[in-house]
């Protein structure tokens, strides 16, 4: 038997005193003897889970197949050793192994027969197409005598080594024994974790495609806003770079890092932004057209609503980045240049003052509209952060989200039209017959705009109120029925 060598004291200390950590929430006496775990594997999630279980006052054995040499990564309060030796005594064996290493673990199927064996294993994409069992399901199909537990695959090394304040703190479990799954679970929140079940083992391989996910939620959303940066991108090139470039033979091709690019930005961010609203309107117009709240939404819509926060975070992102792009725009050599080259023409044409009343109104104006629209952005960004999000009641939650972001969508048109102006009427603004940038992004939102006045009118917003409280066209609602009415006569559409 070996034991490792010292690691740094404060790895060591207890993080949650074992006297906090009772199910019942009780203080409990510290126990004479701390519990003992095994853990087989001495790789970086075995050395984590060690090092976190020393430290919550468990008492720690790692089976290794050659502990001479991983011994010394230990901390110093765990024993490393031999596989054989280390899975003798403790109940609870962490199985901290690859999948295909599993069947290695079989000659050691004796001195594991009644224990709990927690599988820790995460399999990569590929290996999750290839196998049809679940690796908890495969161990558990290996040791037939072992109660097998499905447990923190969800947690990386490096936050059991962090500790719970980094990176999510639930542990999701499954298993087919409650006691074995309690025990577990005992185990997560004294490591100051979270333990949330999960059912059966046959959730495992549902559990285990969890930390494969990457921003599920945004996959979508993102695209979308790639998909329009990428479109306003090529549309802006077309008109600022390569029109100049046929026509007028200038080379403009410098304003494709910077110039083109905030361009873009704002349109990308507007346009997002009318696509958080949209899908609402949609959806009463919908309700409207129904005269029922009862009737499932088309799933198209239903996933877009679903998206709103992540669209609207994004809008948000795109704003942020528009606003500090105009604030470099200044600092370009070309825009040196072509200060100077506009006040040698002044001299030239000896003029004494350069002041367009109009153009110095309609800039100010529109930067100020441009800047309380990013204010109140950002306001919507701040409050859909959980924490902040949960600090609200629903009514808060709905004014900031709803009639904050509606005013920001108002702030945003018209921060175009000041921006935009008479551009859309003057003739040298077509080119190549294409429209200034700023009229295409302006259709959704006046639509949206629009849409929501109608719905403000009080014959439709009367009908919609009824109808959100459940009024149905046809007098179709069940649960507002008298009682002894004939059953039958008047049904849901639900
Ligand atoms: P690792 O660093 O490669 O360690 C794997 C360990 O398996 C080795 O150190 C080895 O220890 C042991 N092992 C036992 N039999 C083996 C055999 N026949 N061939 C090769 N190795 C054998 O991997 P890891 O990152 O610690 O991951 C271990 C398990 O935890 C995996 O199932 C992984 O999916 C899961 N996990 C890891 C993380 C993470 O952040 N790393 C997070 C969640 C889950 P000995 O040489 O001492 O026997």
């Amino acid at each position: 038997m070996m034991k490792g060598t010292v690691m740094s004291g404060e790895m060591d200390k207890p993080l949650i005193s074992r006297r906090l950590v009772d199910s019942d929430g009780s203080l409990a006496e510290v126990p004479k003897e701390a519990p003992k775990v095994g853990i087989l594997g001495s790789g970086d999630f075995a050395r984590s889970l060690a090092t976190r279980l020393v430290g919550s006052g468990f008492s720690v054995v790692v089976g290794s197949r050659n502990p001479k040499r991983t011994a010394g990564l230990f901390p110093s309060l765990a024993q490393v050793t031999f596989q054989e030796e280390a899975v003798s005594s403790p109940e609870v064996i962490f199985v901290a192994v690859f999948r295909e290493h599993y069947s290695s673990l079989c000659s050691l199927a004796d001195q594991l027969a009644g224990k709990i064996l927690v599988d820790v294993s995460n399999p990569t994409e590929k290996e999750r197409l290839q196998h049809r069992q679940s690796n908890a399901e495969y161990l558990a199909s290996l040791f037939p005598a072992c109660t097998v537990v499905k447990a923190f695959n969800v947690i990386s090394a490096w936050a059991l080594q962090a500790g719970p304040r980094d990176g999510n703190r639930q542990v999701l479990i499954c298993g087919d024994q409650l006691e074995a799954k309690h025990t577990v679970s005992e185990m997560a929140r004294a490591m100051g974790f979270t333990p949330l079940d999960m059912g059966s083992l046959a959730s495992a391989r549902e559990v285990e495609a969890i930390p494969l996910r990457l921003l599920p939620s945004w996959k979508v959303p993102t695209l979308l806003a790639l998909g329009l940066f990428v479109c306003f991108y090529a549309y802006n090139f077309i008109r600022d770079v390569l029109q100049p470039y046929i026509r007028k033979d200038e080379n403009k091709f410098y304003k494709m890092p910077l110039s083109v690019v905030n361009t873009t930005l704002p349109c990308v961010a507007y346009v997002l932004l009318s696509l958080v609203y949209l899908p609402g309107v949609l959806a009463a117009a919908l309700q409207l057209r129904r005269g029922t709240k009862y009737q499932r939404f088309p799933d198209w819509l239903d996933h877009w609503l679903q998206h709103r926060k992540q669209i609207g975070l994004l809008s948000f992102f795109f704003a942020m980045l528009h606003a500090l792009y105009s604030f470099c725009l200044p600092l370009r050599r070309s825009h040196r240049y072509d200060l100077v080259n506009l006040a040698v023409k002044q001299v030239l044409a000896n003029k004494s003052r350069l002041w367009v009343e109009e153009e110095v109104w309609r800039m100010e104006i529109y930067l100020s509209l441009g800047v309380l629209a990013l204010g109140m952005l950002s306001l919507l960004a701040v409050t859909s952060i959980p924490s902040i999000a949960n600090s609200l009641n629903w009514k808060e939650f709905s004014f900031v989200q709803s009639t904050l972001g509606f005013v920001a969508l108002m702030l945003s048109t018209m921060h175009t039209l000041t921006y935009g102006w008479t551009r859309a009427f003057e003739e040298n603004h077509y080119k190549f017959y294409l429209p200034p940038t700023f009229t295409l992004t302006l259709l959704l939102p006046c639509v949206i705009i629009l849409a929501k006045g109608l719905f403000l009118l009080p014959c439709l917003s009367h009908r919609l109120t009824k109808i959100r409280r459940g009024w149905e066209r046809d007098g179709a609602v069940k649960f507002m029925l008298p009682a002894g009415h004939t059953q039958g006569e008047k049904t849901s559409h639900v």
